[in-house]
C-alpha cells in the first residue's frame, strides 16, 4: 500500500504529483553521478579542501545504474517528470551514455538534461544526444582567460569549454544554457563581455548569485552581486524587458533584449529567494536524498535499495520524505547572524546544484 498523495488533481493524463508540507509538488530530480570533478572552482570545491589526499566516494559506495533507474521509477510515480544529471563533473563518468539510454525512454521522464563544466563535452556531445539527452547546461564563469582559469581552480581550458558549447549546439542539445556564478570583485567586471559574446546565438546566459552552499567556500554576503544591481548595469548597455516563466517552478527570472538578440536569466537565490515554488529533490552519488540545496541532512536510499526494498516500498520511502518536506532555507537565510554560518550543510559538489 503506497502513501502517495496529499495533493490536488492535475489535468487528466498527468501523474498526480505528491505535494510537500507547503503544498509544493515533486517535479524535478537532480542526480549527482559522482562527487569527483576535474575543476576546483573556489566557490564549490576549493583546492585547499579538495586536495590530492581527499577521499572521494569509492565505486561501490556509489549507486549503480540499476539503482538509479529504480529511484527514478519511484520518483516518476510521485510526479517527477524532469531529470537532470549532474555531479561533481558528470562527464567523468565514462559510461554516462549507457545511463542516458536507459533513462530517456522511461515513460515518466519528459525532460532529460545535463549540467557540466564543458571540459570533456566536445567529443561526447553527439553521443550524449544520440543516447537521448535532450538539453545541456554548461557552466562558464568568464571569457577572460585569467579570470576563467582562476574560477576553475587553475584547471579549466576556455577553448575546450567553448568547443563543448558549440558541439552541444550542433548535436541539438539546445537551447544551451550557460551558467555563470557572479562573484564580487572576481568576475563581475567580465559579465558584459560574456553577454556580448552570447547575444544573438540563441544560447541563454544565466547569471547566478554566489550562494552559501556547503561550509567550505568561505561565502560572505559582501561577495554577492545582487541580481537587481547586475540588471541595472546590463540595462545601461542594452535595453531589456522582463518575460514570463516557461513553466511553474522555473527558478530564473527571464529578460529579453529589446533588439531581439535573445534572453538572459537571473537566478537570485540569495536576494530574491524562490522557495515557494521549489519542486526539486536531489540524489547524491551515494544515494542520499536531499529536499533542499542547503539541507543539513538527507535520507539514505541506498540502504533500503541494497536490502531488497521492492518498488512499492521505495515509493513509500520517497513519498514520506516529500510529504514531510518544509524546507525554505533561502527565505529564512540570515547572513547577519553568526549562528547562520555554523549550520552544517551538504556540499554542492555532492548534490550538483
Ligand atoms: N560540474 C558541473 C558544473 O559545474 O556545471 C555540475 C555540478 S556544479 C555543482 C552545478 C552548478 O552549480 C554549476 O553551474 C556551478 O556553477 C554551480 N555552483 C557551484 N557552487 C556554487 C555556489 N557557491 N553558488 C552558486 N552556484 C554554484
Ligand atoms: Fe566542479 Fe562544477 Fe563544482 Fe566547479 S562547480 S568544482 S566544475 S562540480
Ligand atoms: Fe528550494 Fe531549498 Fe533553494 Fe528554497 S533554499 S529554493 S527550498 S533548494
Amino acid at each position: 500500500m503506497t502513501t502517495v498523495a496529499n495533493n490536488d488533481k492535475l489535468p487528466a493524463g498527468e501523474i498526480v504529483a505528491t505535494r510537500d508540507a507547503l503544498r509544493r509538488p515533486l517535479r524535478d530530480l537532480r542526480i549527482s553521478l559522482l562527487d569527483q570533478c576535474n575543476f576546483r572552482c573556489p566557490y564549490c570545491m576549493p583546492e585547499a579542501e579538495f586536495h590530492s589526499e581527499y577521499e572521494f566516494l569509492k565505486r561501490k559506495q556509489r549507486l549503480t545504474y540499476d539503482e538509479i533507474i529504480r529511484v527514478v521509477t519511484a520518483a516518476c510515480a510521485l510526479g517527477v517528470t524532469k531529470i537532470r544529471l549532474t555531479g561533481g563533473e558528470p562527464l567523468l563518468d565514462k559510461n554516462i551514455t549507457d545511463l542516458i539510454k536507459r533513462l530517456s525512454p522511461m515513460p515518466g521522464v519528459h525532460d532529460l538534461a545535463l549540467t557540466t563544466n564543458g571540459m570533456l563535452l566536445a567529443p561526447m556531445a553527439q553521443k550524449l544526444a544520440d543516447a537521448g539527452l535532450q538539453r545541456a547546461t554548461i557552466s562558464l564563469d568568464s571569457l577572460d582567460e585569467d579570470v576563467f582559469r582562476r574560477m576553475s581552480g587553475g584547471r579549466g581550458d576556455l577553448r575546450k569549454v567553448l568547443a563543448g558549447i558549440e558541439a552541444a549546439e550542433g548535436a541539438g542539445l539546445g537551447p544551451i544554457k550557460i551558467n555563470v556564478v557572479v562573484q564580487k570583485g572576481v568576475n563581475e567586471h567580465t559579465i558584459l563581455e560574456l553577454l556580448e559574446h552570447f547575444r544573438g546565438t540563441g544560447q541563454i546566459v544565466r547569471l547566478i548569485e554566489f550562494m552559501d552552499v556547503g561550509n567550505r567556500n568561505g561565502w560572505r554576503m559582501d561577495q554577492v552581486v545582487p541580481s537587481r544591481e547586475l540588471l541595472e548595469r546590463i540595462g545601461k548597455r542594452w535595453s531589456l524587458r522582463p518575460i514570463g516563466k516557461n513553466y511553474p517552478g522555473e527558478v530564473a527570472r527571464r529578460y529579453e533584449y529589446a533588439d531581439g538578440a535573445g534572453e538572459i536569466g537571473f537566478i537570485s537565490s540569495v536576494t530574491e529567494p524562490f522557495c515557494g515554488s521549489c519542486s526539486r529533490a536531489r540524489l547524491s552519488a551515494d544515494g542520499m536524498l536531499y529536499t533542499c540545496l542547503f539541507a543539513n541532512q538527507g535520507t539514505d536510499i541506498r540502504e533500503p535499495l541494497r536490502k531488497g526494498a521492492d518498488d512499492d516500498e521505495l515509493i513509500d520511502i520517497l513519498s514520506s520524505i516529500w510529504l514531510q518536506r518544509a524546507d525554505r532555507y533561502s527565505e529564512l537565510r540570515r547572513p547577519d547572524l553568526a549562528e547562520h554560518h555554523v549550520l552544517k550543510k551538504v556540499e554542492m559538489y555532492r548534490i550538483g546544484g
